[in-house]
């Protein structure tokens, strides 16, 4: 049986994501939150998958311990297991440090064949933790997909191009990025609910369980810093306010656009 790894983040409501000036990071207090939604893609990619070839499904996450309960959205949406990587140790990552932990903690499941993660996030968005991940487990990669077959064994992923697409093919294990929209992400089942409610019980794996030290995870193994966090100011729409009887509005309008109008 395939064994399908789905890497999840949860995210702010987009609407929702502001920056603190001072530290320099998002605001995740006060804050809705939700599964990152090419996440919930990348999730449902892999229990189409399950429901066609009977795969086993985990779901992995790092973040703090409030995503508990979205890891166990994720289990009542039909993956058989998750896993919350969680630890004071963890706190500051940059990409390079949050790939390095999901890897290990990927190496740490032992077999699997099929990893996704979605295209990037909708918060900070850098689409620079998939191909980590790959690279630190030394698998082939296959980004933006917004269609996989499983085919006598092989990883057939449809990639998107700008203007087109490829189909690419591959042997397991490989990772791929999963395209934003690309499929619409299925309703919790309400009793697997009630089985997740009474019994499931979410892994929570600390530092102590990976093979990783405290030098090389969270804001000591990370090598980017934001120097400078500057806020884009949308430019003041050119605004006109037209009133009159209808006839003066016409002719106002026909005023404004009659120099742009070639004979
Ligand atoms: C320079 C810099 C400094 C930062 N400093 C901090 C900080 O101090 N504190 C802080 O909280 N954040 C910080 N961040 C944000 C932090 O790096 C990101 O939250 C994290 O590394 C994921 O990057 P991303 O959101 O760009 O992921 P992307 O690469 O856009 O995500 C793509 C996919 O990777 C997977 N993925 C990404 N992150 C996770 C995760 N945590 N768990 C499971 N799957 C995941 C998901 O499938 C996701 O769809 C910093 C980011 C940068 C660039």
């Amino acid at each position: 049986m395939m064994h399908i790894v789905v890497c999840m983040k949860v995210t702010p409501k987009s609407e929702q994501v502001k920056l603190d000036p001072n530290t320099k990071t998002i605001i995740r207090e006060g804050v809705e939150n939700e599964i990152n939604p090419a996440d919930k893609n990348a999730l449902e990619a892999a229990l189409q998958l399950k429901d066609k070839h009977g795969c086993k499904v985990t779901v992995i996450g790092m973040g703090p311990p409030m995503w508990e309960p979205y890891m166990k959205l994720a289990v009542t949406m039909g993956a058989d297991d998750a896993i919350l990587i969680s630890d004071r140790a963890f706190a500051g990552a940059d990409t390079l440090a949050t790939s390095r932990t999901l890897a290990a903690a990927i190496k740490k499941l032992g077999e699997y064949d099929l990893i996704l993660c979605g295209e990037e996030s909708s918060d900070a968005g850098t689409g620079h933790v998939p191909p980590s991940i790959a690279e630190f487990l030394n698998i082939p990669q296959i980004t933006f997909v917004n269609n996989i077959e499983i085919i006598e064994g092989k990883i057939r992923a449809k990639r998107v191009l700008e203007g087109g697409y490829e189909v690419l093919e591959c042997a397991p294990p490989v990772l791929l990025s999963v395209e934003y929209g690309c499929n619409t992400p299925r309703f919790p089942d309400f009793r697997r609910k009630r089985w997740v409610d009474k019994e499931f019980k979410l892994k929570i794996w600390s530092i102590g369980e990976l093979q990783l030290s405290n030098e090389e995870v969270g804001l000591k193994g990370s090598r980017s810093i934001v120097e400078e966090l500057r806020e884009m100011k949308l430019g003041e729409r050119a605004r006109q306010k037209i009133s009159g009887t209808e006839d003066e509005i016409v002719e106002q309008i026909l005023n404004i656009i009659r120099p742009y109008i070639k004979k």
